[in-house]
């Protein structure tokens, strides 16, 4: 497998969490030569040479990926477009492009106008935190994580086997590859992932406007559960306001579903309708059970925190 994934000069764009978390793995893992960091700020470069996570770095595109035969971007979803089509012309021939960002759609459409000589195959690793930059960054984030491909519609060998190639490379950083559909995808992740910090941003960001009547009483007693969605709200803001930008039909679908259901418990605890409340509570707690047996999260109370509230 390993044989089937080695490149000589990776140029990772964008050397964020995800790009400099993959740049480490790619390195661990002995699939890479050589690691070229580009990205729009030299200071982020700079900063990811010191801490060995690339070789050498460059903020012009089209030098940092020249003479790549693997390129990822890894910047928020919104540059990947423009970034794809000046891979067009800049990229190698043969080259594999993948990209890791979290919305699909976009993604394919870039894939579709990229010209038949280099080969973007969309990829989304459903593995991050909400730290952002490349100190944020680990090579095992990838490990047992699902790794969603959504290939361009393009049937010819060529791209086929370059489709398994990018396979192989999630593979060989510990990640298990599954092909779907870009449009399945986002709605899927909607549900799982844009959703559930659409309403972390809403419910911090309301807190936060009762916090100047309540004096520091959100914060001292936020183990309540408060601070659980306080994590997910600190993710990066450049990079959620592209989701939402980019997955606007999903996000609003599975809104619109969320809000008749919010309606149905404010329904209940209006009329005190104990039995509805209890009967909704119990069938969720049965998710729950099923991604802690799926592997996706710690079976420990308090997400196998401490008493530090540390993991
Ligand atoms: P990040 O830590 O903020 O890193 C993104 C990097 O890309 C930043 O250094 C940014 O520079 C740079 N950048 C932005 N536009 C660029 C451009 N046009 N050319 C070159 N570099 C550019 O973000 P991240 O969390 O790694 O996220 C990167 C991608 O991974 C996103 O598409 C996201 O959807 C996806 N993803 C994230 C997670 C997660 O949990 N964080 C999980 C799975 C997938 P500036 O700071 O100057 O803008």
């Amino acid at each position: 497998m390993t044989d089937k994934v080695k490149f000589k000069r990776a140029a990772v764009i964008g050397v964020g969490l995800i790009g400099s978390s993959l740049a480490r793995a790619l390195r661990e893992r002995g699939l890479v030569d050589e690691i070229v960091g580009v990205d729009r700020d030299a200071d982020v470069i700079a900063r990811a040479q010191k801490l060995g996570v690339i070789d050498s770095g460059e903020t012009d595109l089209a030098k940092g990926v020249k003479g790549a035969d693997l390129i990822v971007i890894s910047t928020p979803v919104g540059a990947i477009g423009a970034v794809a089509a000046e891979l067009g012309e800049a990229a190698e021939d043969g080259a594999l492009i993948i990209d890791v960002g979290s919305v699909k759609g976009v993604a394919v459409e870039a894939a579709k106008a990229m010209p038949e000589r280099v080969h973007f195959v969309p990829c989304h690793p459903v593995a991050g935190t909400e730290q952002s930059g490349p100190e944020a960054g680990f090579a095992s984030l990838f490990r047992d994580r699902w790794c969603i491909l959504t290939p361009a519609p393009r049937e010819d060998e060529v791209y086929k086997s370059a489709v398994e190639k990018a396979a192989a490379l999630w593979t060989a950083v510990g990640a298990r590859p599954e092909i779907m559909d870009a449009g399945h995808h986002d709605l899927a992740l909607a549900v799982t992932s844009h959703l559930p910090h659409l309403i972390a941003f809403t419910l911090v960001g309301a807190a936060d406007d009762v916090e100047s009547v309540a004096q520091g009483e959100v914060v001292k007693y936020s183990a309540g559960g408060f601070r659980d969605f306080t994590r997910i709200a600190a993710s990066d803001p450049i990079m959620w306001r592209d989701v939402f930008l980019t997955n606007k039909d999903a996000v609003l679908e599975v809104l619109g579903r969320f809000s008749e259901e919010l309606a149905v418990m404010q329904r209940a605890i209006r009329w005190g309708d104990g039995k509805a409340l209890e009967d909704a509570f119990t069938r969720v707690r049965g998710l729950r059970k099923a991604i802690v047996e799926a592997g996706q999260e710690s079976a420990a109370p308090n997400f196998g925190r401490d008493d530090k509230g540390q993991h």
